[in-house]
């Protein structure tokens, strides 16, 4: 069956706040025993995360039906977080709507090596072919499988589903910044 995890990205932190942030939702995390403080190997692909705590239902909907068997990775450098091995159908301008589809030969190399520009940099743009509009790479989104370019991310292996709420009181630690909610299945 795999591997299924659900990630809520700070689109907004960067080198200066992320690992600041990152601990301010760790502490919250602990003390409310959602996960535990001490790290363990217990994430898919990572060397250690934070095993689930005993209130780990606190973070889930009601009606889970199997309790966590991974735990948290917290991600806290540039990271390109996907839903998975598909890559999104089209991307939509932030300023205009116009949609790009990234299924011809010609976008979605501009898109790929900006990606791996702002990975490698912390700064790349596309220009929007309909409004011309230079836009930050991380800025763009994406339809069908969703994408998220960002410096923060809490990524929950084998959990059942968050709920809004938990998703809510996360963000809430954030400085008003925008957050993403990615899941999928490696
Ligand atoms: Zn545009």
């Amino acid at each position: 069956m795999g591997d299924r995890f659900q990630v809520i990205v700070d689109l907004d932190a960067d080198d200066g706040d992320s690992e600041p942030l990152a601990r301010r939702v760790r502490e919250w995390l602990v003390a409310e025993g959602v996960v535990l403080g001490e790290r363990t190997p217990c994430v898919p692909g990572q060397a250690l995360g934070h095993p689930p705590g005993p209130h780990w239902e606190r973070a889930v909907t009601d009606d889970w039906d199997f309790p966590p068997s991974d735990g948290l990775a917290v991600h806290t450098r540039r990271t390109g977080f996907t839903s998975g091995a598909d890559m999104p159908g089209a991307a939509l301008c932030p300023w205009c709507a116009a949609s790009v589809a990234l299924d011809d030969a010609a976008s979605w190399p501009t898109f790929s090596t900006a990606m791996q520009t702002w990975h490698d940099t912390g700064a790349a743009a596309v220009v929007c072919p309909a409004c011309a509009a230079e836009v930050p790479v991380q800025d763009w989104t994406w339809d069908e499988a969703p994408l998220a370019l960002g410096h923060l991310g809490f990524e929950f292996w084998n959990w059942p589903d968050l709920t809004d709420a938990f998703r809510a009181r996360v963000a809430a630690f954030l400085d008003g910044h925008r957050t993403a909610y990615l899941w999928g299945k490696l």
